[in-house]
């Protein structure tokens, strides 16, 4: 370890990556393990979009692409923004890049300086402390419960606010919650922002598309006065189904979308060229085009709260988005399960792995570390027999 950088050994391991080695690793041994501890749709990509990509292989497209991506995908980004979100990006307010996870530590590196806080509602999307932290930020945790909806309120906001708050990042739908803000929720934290001009929002809406309400996904950007101060960060890992092809992008104010543009040209250039032109076939379907993935997200969610319901000690809020549940299990805190104490949200979930044979997140990874996360894209079948077997678990 004398080799290794500071900026690494501070790091942490992304814990859905270590979850799902460590279930690969008792596969290997030969258990029959349920895995939902990974954030992937498990439908095939649309044949539209891979009918473009073979067509992109015969047109060779092999060369590297501009830096900021193709022209036509980001009209394609821009005409999608509009159609989607009621926001009016040019073309030089647009970056593609490998996948929304490259979008965000470009951001990162692009604005952050050392000691500069960065406000992440808690539970958050794990990536998003250790990319802070690594470019030198200050992650500053706003905790919030099941009583809220797991939703940061502007009374909140406004007290994690100090003269050293540089941005606040967040997801609605949210990965771990499946909360979905309001556009009246997300009028009243953009009240506090007003005071505040200096603190840019990153709203990472990946998730948008699998949002179970009626009223639909707002973008907080097109609230009065966010815009120019707002990045907006998506992608098509997980409304496509295209985690693999790495693809996301963002819309932003355009020194911004240059910084990151600098960055990325020195760090990995355009994103694969091949993916880039699939998603142009993604971004200009229609969004009916992916709506039977929508309602079995939709019904899977219903299927696994009712079954989640039935066990004692799992206190449950409704998530209207995302595909993820995020109970609240610590009425096992300091019980003994199978001669296990269970101390906290990780001794939990390695029981449920050990015991149950069902890979689930603890909630620490997240920042709140009284729930678990449970990924409900699997198949009916998978997702009866994991609960059914979690529960028998705990009854014994
Ligand atoms: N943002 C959130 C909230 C996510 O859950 C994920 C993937 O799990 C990403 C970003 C990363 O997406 P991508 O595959 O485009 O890098």
């Amino acid at each position: 370890n004398q080799h290794l950088s500071e900026r690494v050994l501070n790091m942490a391991t992304s814990a859905t990556l270590a979850m799902a080695a460590k279930a690969r690793e008792l596969r290997a041994e030969g258990k029959d393990i349920i895995g939902l501890s990974l954030g992937e749709p498990d439908f095939n990509i649309p044949d539209f979009i891979k009918d473009a990509a073979k067509e992109a292989i015969d047109q060779n497209y092999s060369s590297y692409s501009p830096v900021d991506g193709y022209g036509d995908l980001k009209q394609a980004i821009v005409n999608k923004f509009k159609r989607d979100n009621g926001l009016t990006y040019g073309l030089n307010q647009i970056l593609v890049s490998t996948g929304a996870k490259q979008s965000l530590a470009n951001i990162a590196l692009a604005i952050i300086n050392e000691g500069d806080e960065v406000i992440l509602p808690a539970p958050y999307w794990v990536s998003y402390s250790d990319i802070v932290k690594l470019c030198g930020g200050v992650p500053v945790e706003v905790k919030t419960s099941i009583e809220t909806d797991f939703k940061m309120t502007a009374e909140q906001l406004q007290a994690a606010i100090t003269p050293k708050t540089k941005m606040m990042w967040f997801s609605s739908p949210c990965n771990p919650s499946g909360s979905v803000y309001s556009k009246e929720e997300l009028e009243s934290l953009a009240e506090v922002l007003k005071n505040h001009p200096d603190i840019f929002v990153v709203s990472d809406e990946i998730y948008e598309h699998i949002n179970f309400t009626e009223t639909g996904h707002t973008s907080i950007a097109s609230i009065d006065g966010m815009f120019d101060r707002t990045i907006t960060v998506n992608g098509v890992s997980k409304a496509f189904a295209m985690t693999g092809w790495r693809v996301g992008y963002i819309g932003a104010p355009e020194a911004i979308v240059k910084a990151c543009i600098k960055i990325q040209g020195q760090m990995t250039s355009g994103a694969n060229a091949i993916a880039q032109r699939a998603t142009i076939a993604a971004l200009e379907a229609p969004v009916s085009s992916i709506k039977f993935m929508i309602d079995k997200f939709h019904e899977r969610r219903d299927l696994v709260l009712g079954l989640l319901g039935e066990i004692e000690g799992f206190q449950l809020n409704v998530p209207e988005g995302a595909f993820y549940i995020f109970p609240n299990i610590s009425y096992f805190f300091g019980k003994t399960l199978k001669g296990k104490t269970i101390k906290n949200a990780s001794d939990f979930s390695l029981f449920l792995l050990e015991e149950a044979n069902v890979a689930t997140v603890t909630g620490e990874a997240f920042g709140n570390p009284d729930c678990i996360r449970i990924s409900y894209a699997a198949a009916e079948e998978e997702l009866k027999e994991a609960v059914k077997r979690i529960k028998e678990a705990l009854a014994s």
